[in-house]
């Protein structure tokens, strides 16, 4: 079974998880851009993280046998802060890079108007540089939330169906999927989708433009549960060219459009800007 999770923060895991990803069948990673838990002081504190992203993760996920792509954006939550906002500025100059396959992830935390012109400024990047776009809906207010995202979109002249509406659920997914957008489904631990209802979500609404993600990041959390969604589904009757095509086929569909997703693991060995995985150089 191969597995691409599309939408997980590596930077908040260890190691061990890595080597347990890989065990399960995971052979691809998308890690967007996010909140670190908290506030980011300046727009320096956005380019280091993105450096990492593009540079000391990939490095680190390939000792592991994954290949790690990265979505970089002015997150939905900072965006809300004046000392942050000129990272927008600075975006056009990191979204060119080999390793950026789509603008993310962007969209509404309170649903404010600085969210709106974030969101707003980010989709005309995404066009601007033919790249897809990775949209957080709102985590309260689901379905207000997911309009007013659908709206913003409308209102952009980026295509619908270059844009991935993720943390979706029973409450919003038939909307986003008349949308004609591409549909994620984060899968937690106690909260949110669990993967008994993300098969009720697949057999009601098929496997088309699906795609499924652990999220998982410095929160409560765990990598393992794209495998574990592939294999709750495998046990309710869909077939393994289902599972290939939720958990490979459709993440691949969705970041290819960058033009930029390489699946080759690069070469494992040897040193990033000097350092290695290892302490002490061993
Ligand atoms: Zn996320």
């Amino acid at each position: 079974m191969r597995i691409f999770d599309p939408h997980i923060h590596m930077t908040s895991r260890t190691t061990d998880d890595y080597e347990a990803m890989h065990a399960a069948g995971v052979r691809a990673v998308v890690e967007p851009s996010f909140w670190l838990g908290q506030p980011r002081t300046c727009p320096a504190s956005f380019f280091d993280y993105f450096d990492a992203l593009l540079g000391w993760e990939p490095f680190r996920a390939a000792q592991y046998g994954i290949a790690h792509h990265c979505t970089l954006a002015l997150n939905p939550k900072e965006a809300n802060d004046p000392r942050c906002t000129p990272v927008l500025d600075a975006l056009p100059r990191y979204l060119v890079k080999d390793g950026v396959v789509a603008v993310g992830e962007i969209g509404y935390d309170s649903m404010t108007p600085a969210e709106d012109a974030a969101l707003a400024a980010q989709l005309q990047l995404a066009a601007d540089h033919g790249l897809p776009a990775l949209v957080h809906t709102p985590h309260r207010d689901k379905l207000a939330g997911l309009h007013r995202t659908l709206d913003c979109v409308h209102e952009s002249s980026l295509p619908m169906d270059r844009v991935l509406l993720d943390h979706l659920n029973e409450t919003t997914v038939k909307d986003a999927k008349d949308s004609g957008c591409w549909l994620g489904f984060s899968v937690y631990p106690d909260t949110k989708m669990d993967e008994d209802r993300m098969v009720g979500i697949l057999r009601a609404y098929g496997t088309e433009k699906v795609l499924v993600n652990s999220a998982a990041d410095w929160g409560k959390s765990d990598p393992l549960k794209t495998r574990e969604v592939a294999d709750a589904m495998l046990a309710a009757g869909f077939g393994e060219d289902d599972v290939d095509q939720v958990l490979w086929r459709n993440p691949v569909a969705f970041y290819g459009l960058s033009g930029r997703l390489r699946l080759d693991v690069p070469e494992a060995n040897g040193l990033h800007e000097g350092n290695s995985v290892l302490r002490g150089g061993e």
